[in-house]
C-alpha cells in the first residue's frame, strides 16, 4: 500500500565554485539521501483503511493526540491519519473519504471533542472515539508532551480500535 522514495533537496549535488590558487574549479558536493515513507492514498483506498482523525489542538492534550495518530499511522499499514480540518471545511474529497473509510477512529484532545463534533454535524458515523484528557494527560497550555503518554495511548487505541496488541 505504501512505498518509499528518496527525497533530495534542490541543493543536492549542486556544483559550487571553489576558489583555488590560479583560478576556480567546480566541486560537486555530495549530500546524504533521506528516505521518506509514502502513505496510502486515502482518496483511492479509503475502503481498505481505518482512518484516524485527530483534533491537533494547540495544547498538551491536542499534541499528544496528534503524535498518537502519527505513531499509529507509521506503525500500521491498515491505519492512516487524515485531515479533520478538511472534513470540517466540507472539502468534498475529504468528506467522501470519511464516509467511505472502513472505520473512523477519532482522537480528541479534551472534552470539547472538536473532532467528533465535526463528524456529528455532518452526520458521519465513527467507530471509535477517545479523549486524551480522560487518559491521564492534563490539558496544559504547552505544545510539549511526554512520549510515554503517546506510547501508552497509542497501544490502547491499537488494542481497542485496530484489534492489534
Ligand atoms: S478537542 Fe480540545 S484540544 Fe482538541 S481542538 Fe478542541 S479544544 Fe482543542
Amino acid at each position: 500500500m505504501s512505498e518509499s522514495y528518496t527525497l533530495r533537496s534542490k541543493e543536492d549535488n549542486m556544483e559550487k565554485e571553489e576558489h583555488v590558487p590560479g583560478g576556480t574549479k567546480m566541486a560537486k558536493e555530495e549530500k546524504q539521501e533521506t528516505s521518506i515513507r509514502m502513505l496510502s492514498l486515502c482518496a483511492k483506498e479509503a475502503e481498505n483503511l481505518d482512518i484516524i482523525l485527530a483534533c491537533d489542538g494547540a495544547a498538551s492534550v491536542g499534541q499528544v493526540g496528534h503524535q498518537v495518530a502519527v505513531e499509529l499511522t507509521n506503525a500500521y499499514k491498515i491505519a492512516r491519519m487524515c485531515c479533520i480540518t478538511a472534513v470540517g471545511a466540507e472539502s468534498k474529497v475529504h468528506v467522501d473519504i470519511a464516509l467511505r473509510a472502513r472505520k473512523l477512529i477519532v482522537i480528541n484532545g479534551c472534552t470539547n471533542r472538536c473532532a467528533s463534533k465535526v463528524l456529528e454535524r455532518l452526520n458521519i458515523p465513527y467507530a471509535y472515539e477517545i479523549v486524551i484528557a480522560r487518559e491521564g494527560v492534563e490539558k496544559v497550555s504547552t505544545l510539549d508532551f511526554d512520549m510515554a503518554d503517546v506510547e501508552r495511548i497509542a497501544k490502547k487505541i491499537a488494542r481497542e480500535a485496530l484489534g492489534v496488541s
